[in-house]
């Protein structure tokens, strides 16, 4: 008989980056030793795939005959500790696999190792048979200048071509050699270009260095005006940071359009962050990710997935316009990254550093309520003052017919540009129309894919979705009743706005700022040079130019729709109008010449509109807070959303109308729905939406997870669970 439990197989658990529920076992080879956080190469299938070592036990659920062994240990630092703690919170908390969190932080190209790379030196013992033409003698001396250089660049310095490199390490005069990498970024200098700072600055800057110096875990808000210096107050925690030989990330909404961040960054520091973003290609992904694992990239500035780069001495985390709905990742893991880097600092020890001139409800809640600390910048840098904003009211003060600028706001542009400075209008919509109507049969173009209605780009010539990216070109006759010359646009965009501001202003030049005249870093960077050197008078925008932007030749604001993100019921609708509108103002004025700001709008009673015009946000969030406390609706109570998507509109209700029946019925747990998603059809998917509400002390997961248990979801039935949810499309 054989004895097959003589020695049991040593077993590891391996976490892969795949939707599995958990780790999986393997077989630890002989002479192979293995520490938690290894990645390891590991057979899956008919694959072999790449893993981390984890924490938990083995299973020991799959017999020793089934074993796979490990394949070998990746020549890469070992995820670290805080890193693993983190993936696995960031499961349980959004109910997501752990592999499909793991798969974010292992992006598998970012683990590739960069090619070796080889450079030439002079033999040691050159034989002495071996000629020297004045080519080759020029070779040996930028050799004695400098050794070794790559091919390219000995060719260069000799004046040779590469055959004569390739002839004379042929005939043994040079020889080929390994060479070591210059580190991927260079250490930023935290006393580069210090800025003399205001004494409210210094006192703020003063606690948050003392945050980083305590390497201990701590949230601070640092709240401050428009223009008040809050950059230049988080850049000295980063200084701290560097000091003390650790690793700072700071997270930014949008960081391919944070061309002007980076600009600063290097005037301070002398050199650029490390940048981690969705559209960086495989080489710099891979740098930046190995830098980073090493510990060698000492800043990282990124959108969301950079908090799931495996920092290994990770020192301070700063969340730049914390309020911003775009922190929210929407598909895939649906996770708040805001919410996430707090977590992030938590496991790393680390302060994390919130900041905004318009906090999110919940931030200055967790101040009232001692959870947060609080720094104030209340005055503008430089004695700048916080522009005037005033409303004017469309229904005293129409625009003409057909047009969407009031006399009053077109006689303030006007000013303006005759007093040689900048104008921006803002409206937060794309393209020229939001509807196009028959004006024979009333027919409205809409999206096949989508409950949406086609978006009119005359540009483009096109009629295009802006949720799915379905596009049509624009007909010449109605396609329901054939009439000719009936279709007539609707509303307007930013290009109907650039239009109309054409006639009133002719001799200005424009700019259009929209995501789809800026497409990336590059373009963002040359049109805020040319607004800073005055080569623009008037800039039209969507809300990319909300952020971050400083134009000091920038002294009026007219917002063209002021209402535009009051409709639509959702809970946060009038937090995100004032903190949007507030920023928008915030490009006004921020030199010696002041600013004003004009909200064209049909509602000027309202909170929203009071709230802007005096100035006074505290105010508002605290309306706001009046109102969501009774229901325990965020922050005050806790959220989560279930959408249901199915191809057709009967799979879809019966998949709901079963989640419906399983919902948790006890004491203040209420579940709203299902109902039909406002978006009811996207991308040609059938949505269902149903919302559980609990007090703030009880957990969701534990509901969801029993209530999701309780419900058999048939094929082809999508279930995404989305906690704290802030779209409600
Ligand atoms: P915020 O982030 O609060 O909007 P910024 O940090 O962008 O403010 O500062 C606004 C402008 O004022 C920037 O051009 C910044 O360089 C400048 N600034 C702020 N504080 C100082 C300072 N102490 N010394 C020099 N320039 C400053
Ligand atoms: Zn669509």
């Amino acid at each position: 008989m054989k004895s097959r439990r003589r020695k049991n197989i040593p077993r590891v658990s391996v976490l892969l980056p795949y939707p599995f529920s958990g780790p999986l076992d393997y077989a630890v080879p002989d002479g192979l030793s293995l520490k938690p956080g290894d990645i390891v190469q590991v057979p899956l299938s008919n694959r072999r795939v790449i893993g981390v070592v984890w924490d938990a036990p083995p299973l020991n659920a799959i017999p020793e005959a089934r074993l796979k062994p490990i394949g070998r240990i990746l020549e890469v630092p070992p995820l670290p500790a805080s890193m693993r703690r983190f993936v696995d919170w960031v499961a349980a908390y959004t109910l997501a696999a752990p592999g499909e969190v793991l798969a974010m932080s292992l992006k598998a190209n970012a683990l590739r190792a960069e090619p070796p790379h080889y450079g030439w030196q002079p033999a040691e013992t050159p034989p002495a048979s071996a000629r020297l033409t004045p080519a080759r003698e020029r070779v040996l001396a930028a050799l004695a200048a400098r050794a070794p250089l790559t091919t390219a660049e000995l060719a260069q310095a000799a004046d040779v071509s590469r055959s004569v490199l390739e002839a004379m390490a042929e005939a043994g005069l040079l020889v080929s050699v390994k060479l070591s990498r210059a580190p991927a970024y260079a250490l930023p200098d935290p006393n580069h270009a210090r800025a003399d700072l205001s004494s409210e600055q210094r006192d703020a800057a003063q606690a948050l260095r003392q945050a980083v110096a305590a390497r201990k875990f701590s949230v601070t808000l640092l709240e401050g005006v428009p223009g008040s210096g809050k950059t230049e107050v988080y850049f000295e925690a980063i200084a701290e940071c560097i000091r003390l030989g650790r690793q700072a990330l700071v997270l930014l909404p949008e960081i391919a359009l944070s061309a002007q961040w980076l600009e600063r960054f290097v005037a301070r520091f002398g050199t650029e962050p490390a940048v981690w973003h969705s559209e960086l290609g495989a080489a710099a992904r891979r740098r930046a990710w190995r830098a980073t694992a090493e510990g060698t990239a000492r800043v990282v500035v990124g959108a969301r997935s950079a908090l799931f780069l495996p920092f290994p001495e990770l020192g301070l985390v700063v969340v730049d316009e914390e309020h911003e709905a775009a922190f929210k990742q929407e598909d895939g893991v649906i996770y708040h990254a805001r919410d996430m880097a707090i977590v992030r600092a938590r496991f790393a020890e680390a302060p994390a550093v919130l900041v905004s001139a318009t906090p999110s409800l919940e931030s200055v809640t967790n101040v009232q309520a001692g959870r947060y600390r609080h720094l104030a910048l209340k005055e503008r840098h430089a004695g700048a003052r916080l522009p005037q904003v005033a409303a004017i009211d469309l229904r005293a003060e129409p625009p003409q017919r057909r047009r969407f600028l009031s006399p009053k706001l077109i006689a303030a542009v006007r000013e303006t540009l005759a007093k040689g400075e900048q104008a921006m209008l803002f409206l937060n919509r794309r393209g020229y129309a939001p509807l196009t109507l028959c004006r024979a049969c009333g027919y409205r173009f809409a999206c096949p894919n989508c409950t949406a209605w086609l978006v009119e780009h005359r540009m483009r010539r096109e009629l295009l979705c802006h949720h799915c990216g379905h596009t049509q070109p624009m007909p010449q006759a109605c396609p329901n009743c054939g009439a000719e010359h009936s279709l007539v646009p609707i509303g307007p965009g930013v290009e109907r706005i650039t239009e109309e501001a054409a006639e009133h202003f002719p001799e200005a030049k424009q700019l259009v700022m929209a995501s789809d005249t800026i497409p990336g870093p590059t373009a963002a960077a040359e049109a805020a040079r040319a607004v800073i050197e005055g080569k623009v008078n008037l800039i039209i925008g969507t809300q990319i130019v909300a952020k971050g932007w400083h134009f000091p030749l920038l002294t009026l604001v007219g917002v063209v729709d002021a209402d535009l993100g009051l409709s639509g019921g959702d809970l946060r609708a009038a937090e995100r109008t004032v903190q949007l509108l507030y920023q928008v103002a915030g490009r006004a004025g921020r030199a010696q010449a002041p600013g004003r700001v004009f909200l064209q709008t049909y509602a000027p009673e309202h909170p929203v509109m009071q709230a802007l015009v005096a100035g006074d946000l505290g105010q508002f969030l605290e309306c706001e807070a009046a109102a969501r406390k009774p229901g325990h609706w965020p922050p005050f109570g806790r959220l989560a959303a279930l959408i249901v998507s199915a191809k057709t509109a009967t799979e879809a209700d019966a998949a709901a109308a079963a989640l419906g029946q399983a919902a948790p019925r006890m004491a203040g747990v209420t579940v709203l729905g299902p109902a039909p998603a406002p978006l009811a059809v996207l991308r040609g998917w059938h949505r269902r939406r149903l919302l559980l509400k609990t007090p703030r002390e009880m957990m969701v997961q534990p509901l969801l997870r029993r209530w999701l248990s309780a419900v058999a979801v048939p094929r082809g039935v999508r279930i995404a669970i989305d906690v704290d949810p802030i779209s409600f499309l």
